[in-house]
């Protein structure tokens, strides 16, 4: 009766290929870190077989890849720290980006069996990772003159505010990026998610889709319908209780929801302790039996307790889907005040994983 994650694989390739469409001149590096945004990172490489390469955020990401026996590029995000890392990246051939003087200094300095291909990190505007833009050049041919450094150096850079087209921060970005380009005629990276279905001028040689892959929109406010991408994970579980209650009956921990009439109240087998979100209020929708329900009442640990007045015919073990196919993880994040990236991310391993294919 406990929770289940589905993962449809179909859907994840359906999305790939609108990441194509979208931007069909430039190749595409599917952003897997993060266990895939809580996928199961193995499961989704096997799964695209059609990207270019695959990103990380750590070596030890994509180590694990490596020894899983995924042979395509594998660029590491945040690049690597110290000189072991350096090392098991030169031995797993991945490819590394390069942000900050440590790891500049590190590379200008190493001396590896082959060397490793780097991209350059420009900082543009979003001021977490990159080398300032004034530095650029001169760490461009500072790691252009390595050793360790494979002779195909190329350079990214990423957006802050790509998911509010409104937002001129995005354009300003592309302005202090694209004289670098000029300037070294190299291979760029730029774009997201929200560079790849917002931003045109964004996409480059490469770009970096995410939260797209995994069918939901990187928009701020969008669903998935707008960009025509599928839901990946379905995450449902069971009604184990239908209770008949009175008005004023208090429902769950501190009595914080009230019924305002005699109803029925269902007690679902999800809770925090699987993911589901604890601040998700009163009123965020699941789905029972095909049929929109509102949550009531704190969601506990291993449960949630939902209002079944518009569900004349729910009874115990009737599915419960709380995001995926029919009720977008978008919603449920903006009910939570959260990004489905954080719910994607936070389903814990209690919940089971099954695979399918369409
Ligand atoms: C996570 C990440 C991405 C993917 O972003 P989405 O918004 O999920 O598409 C791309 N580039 C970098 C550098 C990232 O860290």
């Amino acid at each position: 009766m406990g929770p289940e994650a589905r993962i449809d694989l179909a859907a994840l390739r359906h999305n790939l290929r609108v990441a194509h469409h979208a931007a069909p001149a430039s190749r595409l590096i599917a952003v897997i870190k993060a266990n895939a945004y809580g996928h199961g990172m193995q499961r989704v490489a096997r799964a695209l077989e059609q990207a270019d390469a695959f990103g990380v955020a750590r070596v030890e990401e994509g180590v694990q890849l490596r020894e899983a026996g995924v042979g395509k590029p594998l660029l590491v995000l945040e690049g690597c720290f110290g000189p072991e890392e350096l090392a098991l990246a030169a031995c797993h051939d991945l490819q590394l980006v390069v942000a900050e003087p440590e790891q500049l200094a590190l590379l200008a300095k190493a001396r590896l069996q082959r060397p490793v291909h780097c991209w350059l990190k420009v900082d543009t505007g979003m001021h977490r990772l990159g080398i300032p833009l004034q530095r650029a050049a001169a760490a461009f041919v500072a790691l252009g003159a390595a050793p360790a450094v494979a002779d195909d150096l190329r350079l990214m850079t990423h957006l802050a505010c790509a998911d509010t087209p409104a937002d001129a921060a995005t354009e300003a970005q592309l302005r202090r990026f694209n004289p670098l380009v000029k300037a070294f005629g190299v291979e760029t990276s730029i774009a997201n998610s929200a560079g790849i279905l917002a931003w045109p001028d964004s996409h480059g040689d490469w770009n970096r889709p995410g939260i797209m892959l995994y069918g939901s929109s990187p928009m701020a406010g969008g669903v998935p319908d707008d960009h025509g991408l599928r839901p990946v994970m379905t995450l449902s579980t069971r009604l184990i209780a239908v209770r008949h209650l009175q008005q004023g009956d208090a429902v769950g921990y501190g009595g914080s929801w009230r019924c305002p009439e005699a109803m029925r109240v269902g007690v679902a087998a999800i809770g925090y302790g699987d993911g589901y979100p604890r601040h998700a209020p009163s009123g965020t929708p699941v789905l029972i039996n095909g049929q929109r329900a509102a949550l009531v009442g704190r969601v506990s640990m291993d449960m949630i307790t939902v209002d079944l007045r518009k569900i004349d015919d729910a009874e115990v073990g009737n599915p419960v889907v709380l995001w995926g196919e029919g009720l977008p993880a978008d919603e449920i994040a903006r009910a939570a005040a959260t990004i489905a990236y954080e719910l994607f991310c936070g389903v814990t391993q209690r919940v089971r994983f099954r695979e399918t294919n369409g």
